[in-house]
């Protein structure tokens, strides 16, 4: 079967940003149970001769930051069934907050391929210093890009195949 890629992180960290970017036009319509599809999309990405399956997460953002919390755990355990590879996304921009922490204590217990996505990075000037604060979050190096103008993701691309 194909592999399945899933991206998984809090709102607004820019998980729908890069997943376009690594489908492009390849958006699959999936009909299927509509509580479990609604908040995800299915595409399918292409590296070199691969061909993945990639998971966008999260589109419907509750108001309530508890309900919030509960949604992004959901979806981070759906990725860790589903899923071969699991892109975390972080934001540079804000630097690390509480829930990517949260998100992480669940990442820990899955033994699926995790790859930390440091995004929103233009500048990479200051790499050194962003990779540190990331660091911590416990998944190694992370991997630096910025999703909106498409720095790095060839690397990222990589390094999923990889993992693949
Ligand atoms: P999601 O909620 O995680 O799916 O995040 P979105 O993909 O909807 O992006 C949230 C916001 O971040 C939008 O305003 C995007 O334009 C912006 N964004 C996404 N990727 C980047 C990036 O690489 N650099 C910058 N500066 N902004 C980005
Ligand atoms: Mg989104």
């Amino acid at each position: 079967a194909k592999a399945t890629v899933a991206i998984v992180g809090r709102p607004n960290v820019g998980k729908s940003t890069l997943f376009n970017r690594l489908v492009g036009g390849r958006r699959a319509i999936v009909e299927g149970e509509p509580n479990v599809t609604r908040d995800r999309i299915y595409g399918e990405a292409e590296w070199l001769d691969r061909t993945f399956n990639v998971i966008d997460t999260g589109g419907i953002v509750p108001r309530d930051s508890d309900e919030i919390k509960n949604k992004i755990k959901y979806q981070a355990e759906l990725a860790m069934e589903e899923a071969d590879v699991i892109l975390f996304v972080v934001d540079s921009r804000t630097g690390m907050t509480g829930i990517d922490q949260e998100i992480a204590q669940l990442l820990y217990r899955t033994n699926k391929e995790v790859l930390l996505v440091v995004n929103k990075v233009e500048d990479f000037s200051n790499q050194q210093e962003i990779s540190w604060e990331f660091y911590s979050l416990g998944f190694g190096d992370p991997i630096l890009i910025s999703a909106e103008h498409g720095k790095n993701t060839g690397e990222l691309l990589e390094k999923i195949s990889a993992e693949l």
